[in-house]
């Protein structure tokens, strides 16, 4: 009987029609699913306490928000799935050496953990950028926002023609090898081309080797340049595909790139380079001409010099704004600008409307004005 009770308890918290839709925000979820990918990315699966539908566009990203050794740290992963499979979601991290972040996601977060997440954000996304034919060009860990943008194609049977290249160290680093063959035996517009650098003893592998080059390109996409491209990867690989793009003549208007950027600085790092930068402001506000930087909330001003962020501004004064990425791109830092202006040096992580809404990125944001932030 107890059973039957559960069952239909399980009926109600998954009805399509009772489920609430996720929105630009902070979101507590919980970890539902880790799964080993490679020997070195695990995929983390979320969802809610209560049911939600996790709607995104596919390519964009989440900033976790952990408490590590009783330090707020903050840092931007992809969302891997796809909105088309919107119960749940996922981010797919691989381990970087010396890593805190990554390494303690690996280590630590399991089935059952809870977190706080901000998002989604970005505009690397193949719904703001549609196209009929993609080129999806990926290297290592960057095929994130590339995988949820092909799953939602497969998914959705979009009339999208797709040629995906990846590229991996060696075999046993490629990432979603298996699904993605899948999807590719499965519909005519999806070719699937894997590049590996190199091949290492007691590995075997019949696919492409070496870097993606121009001979490689137009042998696995000769129609490459009728294509919406969009490329994620080391900025090495990136810088190189540019390269390639540029010296062919390729419309750049077609290209999209996805940064994962510089990270945040440690917090003793922070630290100290947040004092070397208060001597130096202190000197530059002497001679220089200031705007004054009010923080209504906290009840506090301060004198910045020109060049010097909002959120370096409230980093002297003793007041956290939270930070992700600290390049504009996750839109972590936002705050609402009651007067004044800004100039305003962000990478996708603010719309439109809420910079009308008077919404600014204060990692990215200098004042040009006298300010008040509601903060
Ligand atoms: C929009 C966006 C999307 C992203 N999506 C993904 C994704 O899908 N998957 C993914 O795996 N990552 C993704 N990233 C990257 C991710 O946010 C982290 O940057 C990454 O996991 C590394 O974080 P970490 O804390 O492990 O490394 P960090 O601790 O930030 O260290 C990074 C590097 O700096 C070195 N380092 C750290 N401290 C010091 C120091 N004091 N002195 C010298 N060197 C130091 C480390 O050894 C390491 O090499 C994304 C980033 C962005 C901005």
């Amino acid at each position: 009987m107890a059973d039957v009770i559960d069952d239909t308890e399980a009926s109600v918290n998954f009805n399509p029609l009772q489920t609430r839709v996720w929105a630009s925000g902070r979101h507590a979820v919980r970890c539902v699913r880790v799964i080993s990918e490679t020997w070195d990315v695990k995929t983390f699966c979320f969802n809610a306490a209560e049911p939600m539908m996790y709607f995104f566009k596919p390519g964009q990203f989440v900033t976790l928000e952990l408490e590590i050794d009783g330090e707020q740290v903050m840092r931007s992963y992809t969302i891997s799935s796809s909105p088309s499979v919107p119960y749940s979601f996922s981010i797919t991290v691989k381990r970087i050496p010396g890593g805190r972040v990554s390494n303690w996601l690996h280590e630590n977060l399991k089935e059952q953990d809870e977190l706080a997440v901000h998002g989604p954000n970005g505009d690397f996304n193949c719904i703001d950028h549609p196209a009929e034919k993609v080129l999806l060009l990926s290297g290592g860990v960057g095929i994130t926002p590339l995988m949820s943008m092909a799953r939602w194609h497969f998914d959705t049977n979009a009339d999208v023609d797709v040629t995906f290249v990846h590229s991996a160290r060696t075999p046993r680093d490629i990432i979603f090898q298996r699904e993605l063959e899948h999807i590719s035996s499965r519909v005519t517009n999806f070719s699937l081309s894997i590049i590996c650098e190199r091949i290492e003893i007691g590995q075997s592998w019949n696919g492409y080797r070496g870097y993606l080059d121009e001979s490689k390109l137009e042998m696995i996409a000769p129609d490459y340049m009728n294509r919406r491209i969009f490329c994620c990867g080391p900025t090495p690989y990136m810088n190189a595909v540019r390269k390639l793009l540029a010296a062919k003549g390729f419309d750049m208007d077609f290209y999209h790139q996805e940064s994962f950027g510089a990270t945040p600085m440690d917090v003793t790092q922070e630290a100290i380079e947040q004092a070397e930068i208060a001597v130096k402001v202190a000197e530059e506000v002497k001679k220089a001409a200031t705007f004054t930087v009010e923080f209504i909330e906290s009840g506090m001003s301060i004198q910045v010099p020109p060049g010097e962020t909002v959120h370096a501004a409230a980093s002297r004064l003793g007041i956290t704004i939270p930070r992700g990425c600290g390049v504009g791109i996750c839109g972590t830092c936002k705050v609402h600008k009651k007067a004044g202006e800004v100039d305003i040096q962000h990478n996708g992580g603010i719309t439109e409307e809420e910079l009308e809404e008077g919404y600014v990125l204060s990692c990215c944001s200098t004042p040009t004005s006298d300010l008040s932030i509601e903060y």
